[in-house]
């Protein structure tokens, strides 16, 4: 579960998100659709705890992320509480950001290995069935620079589970790839998160998916949701005139 209250990011005197509110349900996908610079990635980057919030609260599984309990207060996070709940938080971003000197099944296991303390062996059993879901058990040896753009983002997602995540946040997954490569990498999204009980958070241009995987979309325009529907309303019945605008534009 996802939960934003009152959130207020800056950046100097621009304000990016003004007194946000919603709110993901547990296993749901929710889609952010909106113009460029409207502030969906601020959005993805407070949730991964890149930046910070300057008021208002962020709720992840139940357990606020901004803030932690000190006395009878709630205070501003402090590293070691953001660490710990960066956890249960995953993360596949448009530049694949693999380990290019590691192989595959390294790329899967460091960090299961090395943040959560599994022995090796665990580490290599999770992520041969990962490796099997993304469809990449044949290039567990290989390194990411054989890989192309799609097995290589399949690589990423598999490492993002690895984790475990209650959450995974998902920024213009196949931005770059080639056009052919993109169904690959959707078909591996919808799997997962048709077979799982994770929380997506999905930043996307692709409408065609959002309209495919998303329970729900958000039009996102000048830090704030104007429109949240169901995926067949938003992209057929649009109740804004601002969704109506954006959708002609991009579809
Ligand atoms: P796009 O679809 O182009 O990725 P977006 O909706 O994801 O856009 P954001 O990247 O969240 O938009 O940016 C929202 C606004 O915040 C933009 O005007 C951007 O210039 C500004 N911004 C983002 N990060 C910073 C930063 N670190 N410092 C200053 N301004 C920033």
């Amino acid at each position: 579960m996802i939960e934003f209250d009152g959130v207020v990011k800056r950046f100097g005197d621009h304000v990016v998100l003004r007194e946000l509110d919603f709110t993901v349900s547990p296993g749901e996908f929710v889609t952010l659709i909106g113009p460029s610079g409207s502030g969906k990635t601020t959005i993805l980057r407070l949730l991964m705890t890149l930046e910070r919030v300057n008021e208002g609260r962020i709720h992840v599984g139940g357990e606020c992320l901004t803030h932690m309990p000190k006395g009878d207060a709630m205070v501003p996070a402090n590293e070691k509480h953001l660490r710990r709940m960066r956890k249960r938080i995953g993360m596949v971003f448009q530049q694949f950001n693999l380990f290019p000197n590691m192989t595959v099944l390294q790329n899967v296991t460091e960090a299961p290995i090395r943040a959560l303390g599994l022995s090796k062996e665990e580490a290599e059993g999770r992520a041969a069935e990962l490796l099997e879901m993304v469809g990449l058990t044949e290039k567990r040896t290989a390194r990411p620079s054989q890989l192309s753009g799609g097995q290589q983002q399949r690589v990423a997602i598999a490492r993002a589970l690895a984790m475990r995540p209650d959450v995974l946040l998902l920024d213009e997954v196949t931005s770059a790839l080639d056009p052919e490569l993109v169904a690959g990498v959707l078909k591996v999204l919808k799997e997962i998160a048709s077979t799982t009980d994770i929380t997506f958070l999905c930043v996307t241009h692709e409408m065609q998916f959002a309209r495919d995987v998303s329970d729900r979309v958000m039009m996102f325009d000048q830090g704030q949701v104007i429109e949240d529907a169901i995926p067949e309303k938003l992209f057929t019945a649009p109740e804004h005139e601002r969704t109506r605008a954006f959708l002609h534009a991009v579809l």
